[in-house]
Order: C-alpha cells, then sequence, then structure tokens
C-alpha cells in the first residue's frame, strides 16, 4: 500500500485518471508475456517528460521502486512490477514527433507503438527495419529497454543498430540527452548502447531518435521441408554462403510443425524435422533471383519439398505458418515457457539435439522456432503450472538448456532480456567479472535502487560499486 498523501501528490501530477489503485485496474498490470504476475502497488501513466521527472522525483525521495512499463508484452518478467511498487505506464507518451526524411531518422516518444512508427515512415518510402513479432502490441521504449529483433534482423540487425539518440530520465529525476543525427560519434563512452537491454532498471526511457533505411521495393518467399534438421542447418549456412543475405532466414522444428498442424490442418508435413521459411529483398530482378538461388540451395541440401510463392498472397500463405507458432502453442497446454537462447550458426543441429534430449529425460515438450539465420532459437516449453512436478521439470529443463547453449559458445538471450526468468543464471553466462561491472554500472546511476529492482541483477546485489 502506498499512503494516501502520495497517491494525491502523484495524481497532482500526472491527472487523477492516471494514477490507478482500484486492485480491478491493477490487475491488468500484473503480468506479461511470460506465466508471471504479481499486482504493483499503483499505476502512475504520464503525458510528457515533465510528468516522469515529477513522478521519478516523488519516487526517490519515498523510496517506492518503479517499473517503466511499455505494452507488458515482454517474456522475461522484467515489466512485472515488485513487492509494493510502482508501475509507471508509458503508452500516454505515444506522439511521433518528427520523421526527418532529409537524415532518414524518426524521433518518436517511448509509449508508440512499433509497427505504427513502421507504418508511419513506410508511408513516405522509408523502413524502420526492427521487427518483433509483437511490433503490434509492443513499443519503442520497451524495444529498446530489451534490445528487442526480429526475423528481418540477420539482414538488417536489431533494435539497438537503429538507436541513435535517447532522452533517459535517471533514477534522480535528471534528464539525460544522449546521442544525436551523427551517424558516427565517438564523443565519450556511448550512453546509448548503455540504456539498450537495461530493462528499465538504468533509467527511463522518454524518446528515441532512430535510423531510417530506404524501403526495399520487393519481397519474394519461399518454403523448405527437411526430413532431417541436420540438413535443414547445413542450408541456412550454404544459402549465406551463396552470397545471398535474406531479409528473414526462420526455422521450425517438428514439434513446432505438428502443433501448427493441429491448430491449422494446412497439411503441413507432421513427420519432417524441419521447415525454413526464406524472404529475399531488393529490386524485384534481385529479390527474385536471390530467392531462386536460395531455393536451389535448399533442393540441393536435402529439401523433399520446395515452394517458391509466385505472389503476395501466396507469400502470405507460407508465412501463415511461422506466424501461427505463438497461438498453437497457446492451446496445445495452458501455459508456455519461450526462452530465447543464441549459439553460432554451426552449433544449432546439436543444440536442437540437446534439447530434444533435455524434453526427453525431463519428459516435456519442447518446441523449437526461431531466427535461424542468426542462430537465436526460441524452444517453448509447454506445460501446467498448476502440475507443481511439471513446473519442477519445466525449472530443471531450463536450467538444462541454458548450460547446454553456454557449452556450446551461446548464450542466454538473443532479444528478450534477462528479467527475473533468467537472473539466477545470469552469472554462468557472463562470468563474475562482467557481473562485478554490472554491479558498478547499476550502483552508479542507481544508488537507491528504485529502478525495477531485482531484474537483470538479483536486488541485494544493485547498490555495490565496481
Ligand atoms: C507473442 C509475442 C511475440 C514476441 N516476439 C518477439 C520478437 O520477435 N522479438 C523480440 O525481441 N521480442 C519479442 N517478444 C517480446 C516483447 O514483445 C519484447 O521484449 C518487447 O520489446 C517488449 O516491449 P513492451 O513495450 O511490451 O515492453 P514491456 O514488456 O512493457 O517492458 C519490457 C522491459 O522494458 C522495460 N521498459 C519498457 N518501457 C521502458 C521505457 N520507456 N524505459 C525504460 N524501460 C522500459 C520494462 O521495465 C521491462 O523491463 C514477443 C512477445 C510476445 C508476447
Amino acid at each position: 500500500m502506498v499512503n494516501t498523501a502520495i497517491v494525491e501528490e502523484l495524481r497532482g501530477i500526472v491527472g487523477a485518471d492516471y494514477v490507478l489503485t482500484d486492485p480491478a485496474d491493477l490487475a491488468s498490470y500484473a503480468y506479461d508475456g511470460t506465466f508471471q504476475e504479481r499486482r504493483p502497488a499503483l499505476v502512475v501513466s504520464p503525458a510528457t517528460t515533465a510528468e516522469v521527472v515529477a513522478v521519478v522525483k516523488v519516487a526517490a525521495r519515498e523510496r517506492l521502486p518503479i517499473t517503466a512499463r511499455g505494452m507488458g508484452s515482454g517474456l522475461a518478467g522484467a515489466s512485472i512490477a515488485g513487492e509494493g511498487g510502482l508501475v509507471l505506464s508509458l503508452t500516454r507518451m505515444n506522439r511521433i514527433l518528427e520523421i526527418d526524411q532529409e537524415n532518414m531518422m524518426a524521433t518518436a516518444q517511448a509509449g508508440v507503438i512499433t509497427g505504427d512508427l513502421q507504418n508511419a515512415v513506410a508511408a513516405v518510402g522509408l523502413m524502420y527495419p526492427p521487427d518483433p513479432s509483437s511490433l503490434k502490441h509492443s513499443t519503442l521504449g520497451g524495444n529498446a529497454a530489451c534490445g528487442a529483433g526480429g526475423p528481418m534482423c540477420l539482414k538488417y540487425g536489431v533494435t539497438q543498430d537503429y538507436v541513435q539518440a535517447l532522452e533517459v530520465v535517471l533514477a534522480d529525476g535528471e534528464v539525460l540527452r544522449c546521442g544525436g543525427k551523427n551517424i558516427k560519434d565517438v564523443t565519450g563512452y556511448n550512453l546509448v548502447d548503455l540504456f539498450i537491454g537495461s530493462e528499465g532498471t538504468l533509467g527511463i526511457i522518454t524518446e528515441l531518435t532512430v535510423k531510417l533505411i530506404p524501403k526495399p521495393a520487393a519481397t519474394r518467399t519461399a518454403k523448405a521441408v527437411f526430413p532431417r534438421m541436420d540438413d535443414a542447418s547445413a542450408a541456412v549456412n550454404r544459402i549465406l554462403l551463396s552470397g545471398v543475405l535474406p531479409s528473414k532466414l526462420e526455422i521450425m522444428d517438428g514439434t513446432t510443425i505438428e502443433c501448427v498442424e493441429d491448430y491449422l490442418h494446412c497439411g503441413l508435413p507432421t513427420d519432417a524435422e524441419a521447415i525454413l521459411i526464406i524472404e529475399t529483398d531488393g529490386d524485384a530482378v534481385n529479390a527474385q533471383r536471390e530467392i531462386e538461388t536460395a531455393a536451389q540451395v535448399c533442393k540441393d541440401s536435402g529439401a523433399s519439398e520446395v515452394q517458391v510463392a509466385r505472389d503476395a498472397k501466396e507469400a502470405d500463405e507460407l508465412w501463415l505458418a511461422r506466424r501461427s507458432v505463438s497461438g498453437s502453442l497457446g492451446r496445445a497446454r495452458p501455459n508456455k515457457l519461450g526462452e530465447d537462447i543464441s549459439v553460432p550458426r554451426s552449433a544449432i543441429p546439436e543444440m536442437v539435439r540437446r534439447i530434444k534430449e533435455i524434453a526427453f529425460r525431463h519428459e516435456l515438450r519442447i518446441v523449437v522456432f526461431g531466427h535461424a539465420g542468426d542462430g537465436n532459437l526460441h524452444p517453448n516449453i509447454l506445460f501446467d503450472r498448476r502440475d507443481p512436478d511439471e513446473l519442477r521439470r519445466v525449472e530443471e529443463a531450463v536450467a538444462d538448456i541454458f548450460a547446454a547453449a553456454v557449452e556450446l559458445g551461446g548464450t542466454l538471450s538473443g532479444e528478450h532480456g534477462v528479467g527475473t526468468l533468467k537472473l539466477p543464471y545470469l552469472e554462468m553466462a557472463v562470468g563474475p567479472v562482467a557481473m562485478r561491472v554490472m554491479r558498478g554500472i547499476k550502483g552508479a546511476l542507481d544508488p537507491l535502487n528504485i529502478l525495477n529492482p531485482g531484474k537483470v541483477l538479483p536486488r541485494e546485489l544493485h547498490c555495490e560499486r565496481a
């Protein structure tokens, strides 16, 4: 419970309608995209940077923990507030402030939905490439705070590669503006990158300037079915070595194919070990030439069936299976835990083999899909959290998956972040020296430990100095 005088003070800052304390209202902010839930003590929705500053100053004075929140679609438990915490919802800060065509940059408030920015810049022939599958229900601020990626990152890079400048409200209410519209800038430490992937633990992002690129004129799509996972992985490497850099190169394993087919009944081959979905882009001639090359490589690598879409409608049908993965898993079991490991591309077949073995050993159903081109796999464990024994086996399987990824030279998260779910494994992945440096950064920027405490780093370690 936050005392009434503080609630009234916050209402005075953002307006009475934008401070929520009713348990029914708070329930909507108790979740993220995982299976976790915890109600915050209150939700405050500022409309301007000045209001964020004033709220943060009250929170600092009262030692109230603040969890910044975009759309709450995160997959690491990072936007769920801790006990007695305040959720700072950024969704009212949803204005696109500028589309600068000359410099090919856009500036927007942190609560702008990613897909809305993409549509706005597409209308003037430009493209904002970072494309998390959640782009219609996640924010630019959340994407930056998580270091979000997506299928197009193979060719175009992740959110980090596009954020040029940030406005950030620091833990004491100071406003930091870092970066700018200069493509090259090594004037001091790279403060912009420091906030990418910081999951609301170092500052509240209120405004972003992002880079844009010219929108490719055409895209082409193909699907390739592989009886053997090893052949699909080999095909991925061969496509890239052939000189084709697809804009998307996605993989679904056999268990994912089964779940999607159970859902869509669209004739997917449930005896296949893998499907690759490939997209090329550029001018029409180039995109067509590249998709034909990729299709031929798949045939030569052991694909039993390869289909190149003849038009946009067929392309959309080919993508339907990949787009439906999330929904199909949602109906397969009551809960799913979506992991986000990243391994060197060459380790994909071994990683998938180990995940299958882990699934068998812990008697769990685990599907694997993801961005094959950049080695970022999403093993999703399907389970029922009401069964304590199954929940225990899920936890053991997660630890085994992370250990296997690290052993193969990989890491715990390619794009979802650490949050609370991966926190116990962070030191195993990065080592004690990196942990000490991270704790030092946290201690320097948030000495009172009010910004999303207990996320990324353990709560009790936050204020140590490097
Ligand atoms: C169906 C589905 C598909 C998904 N697909 C992808 C995908 O393809 N790629 C991918 O990378 N992710 C994906 N995600 C995960 C999620 O959408 C991303 O992590 C996204 O970036 C979160 O944005 P959000 O606005 O929902 O942030 P939230 O979930 O609200 O917050 C996430 C984290 O960012 C912090 N935060 C939010 N806004 C700010 C801010 N303004 N300042 C400081 N910190 C802030 C929060 O405190 C929290 O730590 C998916 C999720 C779902 C449910």
